[in-house]
C-alpha cells in the first residue's frame, strides 16, 4: 500500500489485520456460500439471499438497509458513513440461473464481497474514508445494476470494485455489449388440416425471423452475436398457432455497434411478421449491457494482490481465448471508475453457465476463491481509500477512458 497519511496504522499493519478478520469470518463465509448455492433464486427473486446476508452483516453489528434504489432485493450497508474523504463501493451478485441454479457462481461474488466488508470493517478506524456495500440484484437478466443507477445507487461513489467465478484468474473479464428482446407473433388459430386457409400461422413469423437472422449472422463483425429461442410455439400441430414468442440476444462490442445492430435484427422480426401475415410485438428490454471500461490502475492492484495470495493470472492479451461475456457491471464503470476481475473457481475448461460450474462454485476451489476475492477486493479497497495517488491515477484514467469512447 502506498499512502499512510490518514492511518496511525502502517499499510502493512491494515494488511494484516484484513487478513485475520477474512480468517475470522472464513467459516460463515462458507456456510453463506454454500447456503445461497443450496437455493438459487431467479433475477429480482433472490430474496433468500438478500436476507442472510443482511442478517449476517447485522450480525457483525452493521445496519443494512434493504429494498433500496428501486429493487427488492438489493440492499446497502456503509462503514464510517459519517467519515469525510472517498467512498469505495463493493458490489454482490447473488442471482442464480433457470435450471442449473448457481452455475455463474454468484454465490461467491456475494461471500467474497460480504467478507470483504466484514474486513474493511475491522479496520474502520484506520480508513480515512466510505466503504459501501451493495447488494445488486438481477445480474442475469432485467440489469439490476443500470436499474439501481438510475435510482441514484452510485451517487457519491469514487470507485466500484467485485469480483467474478471463472475457470482462471483474470484482471478484467473480456466483455461485449447485449441487448435483450423478446417478440410476440399475432396470426389466427384455426384447424391445420380441415380449415388451414383460415389460419394465419404464427410459429410461421417467428421461424421466418430466426432464419432471416441466421442469414444475418453471416454479415455481422466477428464481435457480433445474435441468439434466440422459442419460448411458446403453438399448443398442438392440429392448431395453427395464433400466439408464438421468442427470446433473442444481440451482442456487439460497443455501444455504437450494438445500436447500428439492433435495427437489422429489428427488421428481421418484421419480416416474419410480413411474410406470415401476422402482427408482431418486439419488446426491447429497457435496459441494455454495456461492455466493461476497466479501470486499470485499480485493476492492476487487485491483480497484486491476488497473485500475492498465490494466483496465477492469464496475461491480457490472451484473455479473449477464454471467450467474451456481458455483465452489468459495464453499466457501471461507464459511471465511474471500476474493476470486474475474475477468480478462478474451476479449471479452465469448466466454463460459466455449464451445469458443471456449479458444482465447482461450491467446492473447495469455489471456498478458495471466497476468501481470497474478500482479502484482495479488501486489500485494493484499503489502498484505495489511504493512497490518494492511487485515487488521482483511478481518475485520470477514467476521465482518459470517457474520452476514447
Ligand atoms: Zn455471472
Ligand atoms: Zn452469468
Amino acid at each position: 500500500m502506498n499512502g499512510t497519511e490518514h492511518s496511525p496504522l502502517s499499510a502493512n499493519q491494515v494488511s494484516a489485520k484484513i487478513d485475520a478478520a477474512v480468517e475470522q469470518a472464513a467459516e460463515t463465509l462458507l456456510e453463506v456460500s454454500h447456503a445461497i448455492h443450496d437455493k438459487p433464486e431467479l433475477a429480482f427473486e433472490e430474496h433468500f439471499a438478500c436476507g442472510v446476508l443482511a442478517k449476517t452483516l447485522r450480525d457483525h453489528n452493521l445496519s443494512v438497509a434493504t429494498g433500496v434504489y428501486s429493487l427488492e432485493t438489493a440492499f446497502e450497508t456503509t462503514i464510517n458513513s459519517e467519515q469525510a474523504g472517498p467512498t469505495v463501493a463493493v458490489l454482490a451478485e447473488y442471482d442464480a440461473l433457470p435450471q442449473i441454479g448457481h452455475a455463474c457462481g454468484h454465490n461467491v461474488i456475494a461471500t467474497s464481497a460480504l467478507g470483504a466488508t466484514l474486513a474493511l470493517d475491522a479496520v474502520a478506524a484506520f480508513l480515512p474514508g466510505r466503504v459501501k456495500l451493495l447488494g445488486t440484484p438481477a445480474e442475469e437478466r432485467g440489469g439490476g445494476k443500470e436499474l439501481m443507477a438510475r435510482a441514484g445507487a452510485f451517487e457519491g461513489i469514487d470507485a466500484a470494485l467485485m469480483i467474478h467465478p471463472a475457470g482462471v484468474n483474470l484482471a478484467t473479464m473480456p466483455s461485449i455489449c447485449v441487448a435483450e428482446v423478446e417478440v410476440v407473433y399475432h396470426g389466427r388459430s384455426s384447424h391445420a388440416s380441415a380449415m388451414p386457409h383460415k389460419g394465419i400461422n404464427a410459429l410461421d413469423g417467428l421461424l421466418l425471423a430466426y432464419q432471416a437472422i441466421s442469414n444475418l449472422r453471416q454479415h455481422i463483425r466477428s464481435t457480433e452475436r445474435i441468439h434466440g429461442i422459442v419460448q411458446e410455439g403453438g399448443a398442438a400441430p392440429n392448431i395453427v398457432p395464433d400466439r408464438t414468442v421468442g427470446q433473442f440476444y444481440v451482442r456487439a462490442a460497443n455501444e455504437k455497434e450494438l445500436a447500428a445492430l439492433k435495427p437489422r435484427v429489428q427488421a428481421c422480426f418484421e419480416a416474419g411478421a410480413t411474410g406470415s401475415g401476422c402482427t408482431v410485438e418486439v419488446n426491447w428490454a429497457g435496459v441494455d449491457y454495456l461492455d466493461i471500461n476497466t479501470n486499470w490502475p485499480l485493476a492492476e492492484r487487485f491483480r497484486h494482490y491476488a497473485e500475492q495470495l498465490g494466483r496465477e493470472f492469464i496475461d491480457d492479451d490472451q484473455a479473449l481465448k477464454f471467450g467474451a461475456g456481458s455483465t452489468d457491471m459495464g453499466n457501471v464503470s461507464y459511471r465511474l471508475p471500476s474493476i470486474h476481475p475474475m477468480l478462478a473457481v474451476a479449471p479452465p475448461n469448466v466454463v460459466i453457465h455449464h451445469p458443471d460450474f456449479a458444482r465447482w462454485a461450491r467446492s473447495e476451489k469455489g471456498d478458495a476463491a471466497v476468501i481470497d476475492g474478500a482479502k484482495a477486493l479488501a486489500f485494493t479497497a484499503a489502498e484505495y481509500l489511504l493512497s490518494p495517488q492511487l485515487q488521482r491515477q483511478c481518475g485520470a484514467a477514467f476521465e482518459l477512458s470517457k474520452g476514447l469512447a
